[in-house]
């Protein structure tokens, strides 16, 4: 899969030299941070000759190792070299989803640079129910961790601190002396907690209060429950002073919630498996500043790009996965472009984001937690391209299903044995099939789980 890279990679602030690139250590951390300190920085023009020249790197690499971007250029009348033109990007169809899970091992780079490091897959149900799966690299992986200790560093961050965590992908409680990498590695940091997101909301609330931590990583929704239950019973984190979100749509009402009920602000950070960390929030005005190595566009219903105050589709392009191309990749949430930022930093901004919003699940019981539905073991029974289930009632729910073919009973009564063990109660599932894409709701919000159950 890797050949030696043997080509120069030239004097790109966006890009580090090969023996800097290997490993995700202190040193490789270190170095990228100090980059990035001075590439927030640079004017917005600057910064974007450097990526158009990244993007002309990477449409390079692409054009000669991927067949499926072989076949999007040429038929897109585009060359690798007129591809990273001003104004030339718009004329490549953007990637969609479904062309995406269609494309096969055809999407994906024969052979990459060897300064990339290791390769992993990584499968996620994006901001639309619709999952797929990319492969990325240890560099990915590397911009991820700098990009999350630079945006604690914005933020003047007390790593001294309790940090608690409830995660989709934590499976058991863990509790370690340390925040971890990317914290750890340079700073003497508090202790770490984390719980599964499929805890109910008062399972969360109890060990939150024990815990009392300074700093809470969580999922919007399950905030937002968390928020409510506090509300209800009185009960206060008195040492909390952060809170980080990532993964769903912070809405201006949650933002509310949280500082009316727990006294603090929320910082989000706008992240995907797909594309890492890919915009975080200013820490002096709120806007959101897209990372260096990520390109964001954002455009209308033909196409076009929008304007400040406008909102439309997202469409991104990963300057630094030379293993899954990532060009002009329709990820399925919208948002609203920004103006330039009053703090000087040159970075692009986004207003706010739209895109997947989810309810909780509620058991007959009245506890609510993080609805985990098991997607990546549908594959197995059948091909379901994209879902949004809606709870009706405590015993019901309903799940919307696109794909391609209906399945077999025998098939459908399996994935309501996997649906019914995910969510951890014997509901009843009415199931609706359909070829065609799941509707969207106003401004491009997605509701993935949406309970109407009471
Ligand atoms: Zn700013």
């Amino acid at each position: 899969m890797r050949r030696n890279w043997v080509e120069q990679m030239g004097q790109n602030p966006l890009l580090l030299p090969p023996q800097v690139q290997a490993g995700n250590g202190s040193a490789a951390i270190s170095k990228l941070l100090t980059e990035r300190s001075i590439t927030e920085r640079l004017p917005t023009r600057e910064l974007a000759r450097h990526q158009a020249a990244a993007l002309s790197d990477l449409a390079r690499h692409a054009a000669t190792y991927s067949p499926h971007f072989i076949r999007r250029l040429a038929s897109a009348g585009l060359t690798p070299q007129s591809l990273a033109e001003p104004g030339a990007l718009t004329r490549l169809p953007p990637l969609t989803r479904r062309e995406l899970v269609g494309a096969g091992d055809a999407l994906f780079c024969t052979a990459y640079p060897s300064g990339h490091g290791e390769h992993s897959t990584t499968s996620t149900s994006g901001s639309t129910g619709e999952p797929v799966t990319v492969r990325r690299t240890s560099l990915s992986e590397l911009q991820w961790l700098v990009y999350t200790l630079r945006e604690h560093l914005w933020h003047d961050r007390d790593f001294s601190g309790r940090l608690a965590a409830v995660r989709a992908n934590i499976s058991q409680p863990a509790d370690t002396p340390d925040w971890g990498p990317p914290c750890s590695l340079f700073f003497l940091t508090g202790s770490w907690s984390g719980r599964p997101a499929s805890w109910s909301v008062q399972e969360l609330c109890r060990w939150l209060g024990e815990y009392d931590p300074s700093s809470l990583l969580v999922l919007p929704s399950t905030l937002a429950g968390i928020v409510a239950e506090l509300d209800r019973t009185g009960q206060r984190l008195p040492q909390l002073r952060w809170i980080r979100t990532l993964s769903e749509t912070v809405t201006s009402h949650l933002r509310e919630e949280v500082r009316r009920v727990l006294g603090v602000g929320i910082d989000d950070i706008y992240t995907s498996q797909e594309c890492g960390v890919m915009a975080t929030q200013c820490p002096e005005h709120g806007s959101y500043h897209v990372s260096e190595t990520i390109l964001l566009e954002v455009v209308d219903a033909a196409g076009q790009p929008c304007s400040v105050g406008e909102i439309g589709r997202i469409l991104v392009t990963d300057l630094v996965n030379y293993l899954t191309p990532l060009v002009r990749y329709e990820i399925g949430d919208y948002a609203e472009v920004g103006g330039p930022c009053p703090c000087g930093r040159g970075l692009p901004t986004i207003r706010r984001f739209l895109g997947r919003e989810r309810n909780l699940v509620l058991l007959p019981d009245g506890t609510r937690h993080w609805p985990v539905v098991g997607f990546h073991r549908w594959g197995d029974v059948h091909d379901i391209r994209q879902f949004q289930f809606i709870q009706l009632d405590r015993q019901t729910i309903l799940a919307k299903m696109s794909a391609p073919s209906r399945p077999a009973p025998e098939q459908e009564a399996r994935l309501t044995t996997i649906i019914q063990e995910e969510l951890q109660h014997p509901f009843a599932i009415r199931y609706e099939w359909q070829e065609e894409p799941l509707p969207r709701g106003p401004g491009g919000k997605f509701e993935e789980f949406l309970c109407r159950a009471e």
